[in-house]
């Protein structure tokens, strides 16, 4: 396309380029691109399209321009690369040009636009002599944020790559802590301000290469640092700046190839190292550490050992069996398959390493069909020996998301001619609460097969029983953290009878995991679940352990069970069952009692309390129910007070129990932090009833 002239036509300038003009005049109808004829010789810029409704570049009225006037609508900061380009090509030294850069519209706003153009007439030393180009706005609109002007998230994608591959520098995610309060507080248009202020900063900042405005009030920089103090700097200069206006949240992570695989990899440890950040209360920067890096690695090479398995016949993968017993004679009633891996550098992982591995690779979804049919063709032969026994097989959320899993779990079932009911399909509670709609349908399916659907470490999720009726739930399993130490804790006490209250109601099978100790066992009995699991009776057993100990008879495994099953039995008799007295605990562990009547038509509220609750308060005298409200109420501290109505509102208003930790300025102590448990009781007199405990945290008790 380039032509070469051995001379310039000896005629008007304006003649001269008359018809490119006309040509791109006419073409520039079909696009909404602007089109451009630049004439080097006679210093001469033509733009053409609709380009005075945004910029104003022709407002001096004229059509002509110099190359320097273009410079007057590009944004300050791009300049002197642009300047740079085009010094090249009126050197001679190249033909094409394609840039993105920023221009400023009329009203202030920034748009990054495509510049490209060709030199399409040169001179016999090789100087350009014409150069037709477009402008385009589209190109790159669905690359930047509007408000800041900044490049998006999928810029950053698309640039990571590119850094990766130069091993250099650091990126840092920047949150702006709190926006949605201080949007509320000053309204959107000073937020809006904020955001392009930090946005400004940052560009400005020293080592910054490259901004972008990943989301609301996140942003992400790429530094050309050599060491983590430079970056350190940067934001620490940052947060001074904004000490008045803002504190800052900052994540890094270094752009290395060696560390980061791939784009998501990086930004994945770049967003959890933010989070991390987040949770500091004074310097909120947080950078991937070494230790990090290493973990990172084993991590990589676990997931490698992991995949290799499962494409060579699931080597170095087998299943533990726990029993799980009935409750007054300690007969098995079932057992829970629990996977293991021993990887070949490592020796044996911890589930709870190598599982979420397992989950986030997708792989759990081969590995989860593995262990339903290695635990059911166990339990097939066990059931030679023991006709009823069952099998418990967990299932994690990720294995819901494949479409056909209760079909593959039927397929198993008649596969090795076992009836439905032999299987108890273990969720944990934080998956039922996500509500996957997959799982209520899967469920649904498997349970008309006779299939139990159990839920796993119960009381964690904090779910409401109505949610357990209407998912048909046969089981419930109380979390090993509500059971240890039971003999002390009125909370889990209360929590645990509680649940076995609703669960006797409603036909609710309820196991108690992790039973440790005799004492445990003997709180436990007193409320009468249905099954106990736990290292009390036995830990996870090797298929041919278990088998000794339970399935065949005649071995000396099974002849110790017995005799242990006999010990319990002694142990019982002599202690009789553990009657749990919470009054004695709440003493011991300075926990009170309280009582709230609320008449929301008079306005009228009271508190009734007992002794310890009385001592806890630090009361100088006997309160009336009336002033003992008052007493207790204007002592809150102030920021809690909108808290503390929204928390009792949410106690007024449902039947969950509800936790609360507020600031209490104590009579004697001062400021104190106390944490207390309510729930809405029975009305009485026609008064809303609240009860629960109160108890002062120490230091030690704060979670
Ligand atoms: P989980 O389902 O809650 O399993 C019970 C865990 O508690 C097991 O840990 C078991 O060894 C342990 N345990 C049992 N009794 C006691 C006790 O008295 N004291 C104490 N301290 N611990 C006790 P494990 O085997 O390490 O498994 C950890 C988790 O890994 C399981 O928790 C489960 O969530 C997951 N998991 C294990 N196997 C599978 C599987 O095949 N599929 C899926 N999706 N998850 C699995
Ligand atoms: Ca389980
Ligand atoms: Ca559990």
């Amino acid at each position: 396309m380039n032509e070469a002239v051995t001379a310039l036509p000896n005629m008007p300038a304006e003649d001269f380029s008359k018809p490119y003009r006309d040509m791109l005049e006419f073409q520039s109808q079909s696009t909404d691109d602007f089109l451009y004829l630049i004439d080097f010789p006679h210093d001469q810029a033509y733009f053409f399209g609709n380009i005075d409704k945004d910029y104003s570049l022709r407002d001096d009225g004229k059509d002509i321009h110099s190359i320097m006037d273009l410079m007057k609508i590009v944004h300050p900061a791009d300049h002197r690369a642009l300047g740079e380009d085009f010094g090249r090509i009126q050197a001679g030294l190249q033909a094409v040009h394609n840039m993105n850069y920023r221009w400023i519209t009329r009203d202030g706003r920034v748009v990054w636009i495509n510049c490209r153009g060709n030199v399409v007439l040169s001179d016999e030393q090789g100087l350009p002599v014409l150069m037709i180009g477009r402008v385009s706005e589209e190109t790159l609109r669905h690359l930047y944020k509007p408000l800041t002007g900044l490049w998006n998230k999928t810029k950053l994608r698309e640039d990571i790559p590119d850094r990766l591959a130069r091993d250099s520098g650091y990126l840092m995610l920047v949150d702006i802590d709190s926006l949605a309060a201080i949007n509320l507080r000053h309204g959107r248009d000073y937020g809006n301000r904020l955001l392009r202020e930090v946005a400004n900063l940052l560009a400005e900042a020293p080592g910054v290469s490259a901004v972008y405005h990943t989301e609301h009030n996140n942003f992400a920089t790429v530094i050309d640092a050599a060491n983590t103090a430079t970056v350190e700097a940067v934001f620490t200069q940052l947060q001074e700046t904004l000490k008045k206006k803002c504190t800052l949240s900052a994540g890094v992570v270094p752009v290395s190839h060696a560390v980061f695989s791939d784009v998501s990899s990086l930004l994945d440890a770049a967003k959890l190292t933010l989070n991390r950040a987040k949770t500091h209360t004074a310097f909120r920067l947080e950078f991937f550490s070494m230790a990090e890096i290493n973990r990172k690695f084993a991590e990589l090479t676990l997931l490698d050992e992991l995949s290799r398995s499962t494409q060579s016949d699931f080597d170095g993968f087998a299943l533990n069996y726990q029993p799980q017993l009935n409750a007054g004679n300690y007969n098995i009633y079932g057992i829970e398959a629990l996977l293991r891996f021993t990887s070949p550098s490592r020796g044996p992982v911890s589930p709870d390493e190598f599982i979420p591995l397992l989950e986030q690779s997708h792989l759990i979804d081969t590995v989860g069909i593995w262990v339903m049919r290695e635990a059911l063709r166990q339990c097939r032969d066990w059931r030679r020996t023991i006709p009823d026994l069952h099998m418990s097989v967990n299932i994690s959320i990720v294995q819901f998301e494949e479409p056909y899993l209760a079909e593959h779990i039927m397929e198993i079932l008649r596969e090795l001619e076992l009836p439905g009911d032999v299987l108890t399909i273990e969720i944990t509670e934080s998956v039922m609460l996500r509500e996957s709609p997959h799982i209520a349908s899967s469920m649904k399916y498997l349970k008309a097969a006779g299939v139990s659907l159990s839920i796993d470490d119960f009381g964690m999720g904090y779910s409401n029983y109505s949610y357990l009726k209407m998912l048909n739930v046969n089981e419930i399993k109380i979390d090993r953290s509500f059971i240890s130490g039971i003999e002390m804790d009125t909370y889990n006490y209360k929590l645990i009878s509680s649940i076995l209250e609703f669960a006797r109601v409603n036909a609710i099978r309820v196991c108690c995991e992790g039973v440790e100790s005799t004492r445990e066992l003997a709180v436990l009995e007193a409320l009468h679940p249905d099954i106990y699991q736990g290292y009390l009776f036995d830990r996870p057993l090797t298929a041919r352990d278990m088998e000794d100990a339970y399935i065949r008879g005649g071995t000396a495994a099974h002849a110790e069970r017995a005799a242990f099953v006999q010990k319990l039995y002694a142990f019982k008799e002599k202690m009789g069952i553990i009657h749990f007295n919470p009054i004695d605990i709440l003493r011991r562990n300075n926990i009170g009692l309280w009582i709230i009547r609320i008449d929301p038509e008079q306005r009228y509220c009271e508190m009734h309390v007992d002794d310890t609750m009385e001592r806890l308060l630090g009361v100088d005298r006997k309160y009336t129910p009336e002033e003992c409200y008052t007493f207790w109420y204007d002592r809150i501290a102030k920021e809690y007070i909108d808290y503390m109505a929204v928390k009792l509102k949410l106690m007024i208003e449902t039947d969950k129990i509800v936790q609360l930790e507020y600031t209490w300025e104590h009579p004697l102590y001062g400021e104190i932090t106390v944490r207390c448990n309510g729930r809405r009781v029975e009305n009485s007199d026609g008064m809303i009833v609240l009860e629960g405990y109160h108890r002062i945290l120490t230091n030690g008790d704060r979670i």
